[in-house]
């Protein structure tokens, strides 16, 4: 910072404050976004009976990496964490649930992070589902335990998507 010109950094600051301005979240599937629906939910390409829930923003960009999934996403904002405090209403669950009660979507991919906490909200959400009739199934081989989506390579979160398995 002290190398570049007053300028510069002004040009900086502005770029990140007009990010901070644009930047919102989806209404749909509470993922960030300069457009309400996102470029994700609005795509009539993509497979809207399938949904994808992850915990968080980064995981978003990590399955889109894989170029395998075709449906749409769900994120959380965080897994229910009872140490810490965090419960099922603390997180966007209530918002899936209102979701999937449109009826258009007939499966969800558990992609929470291999953790206890993820692990807990995945087993949580296919509970909440099973009545509704939708299959829950969570994704499985290949990403480590412990591990974090978000710095997991392509070719392993391929995998745990091709080897998900129902709850
Ligand atoms: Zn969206």
């Amino acid at each position: 910072m002290l190398d570049r010109s007053e300028e510069e950094v002004q040009e900086f600051v502005s770029a990140i404050v007009n990010a901070k301005k644009n930047l919102k979240y989806c209404s749909k599937c509470y993922n960030i976004s300069d457009t309400d629906p996102c470029n994700i939910c609005d795509n009539p390409k993509r497979d809207n009976s399938i949904l994808c829930v992850v915990e968080d923003v980064k995981d978003v960009v990590a399955m889109e990496r894989t170029h395998e999934f075709k449906g749409l996403y769900h994120v959380l904002h965080g897994s229910i964490s009872p140490m810490n405090g965090v419960g099922p209403d603390d997180i966007k669950i209530k918002e899936l649930l209102a979701r999937l009660m449109e009826g258009e979507v007939k499966e969800i991919i558990l992609a929470t992070n291999p953790r206890v906490e993820g692990e807990a909200t995945a087993m949580y959400i296919s509970k909440l589902v099973k009545p509704l009739g939708i299959k829950a199934t969570r994704i499985a081989h290949g990403i480590p335990v412990g591990g974090d989506l978000e710095y997991t390579d392509e070719v392993t979160l391929s995998k745990a998507l091709e080897g998900r398995r129902e709850l």
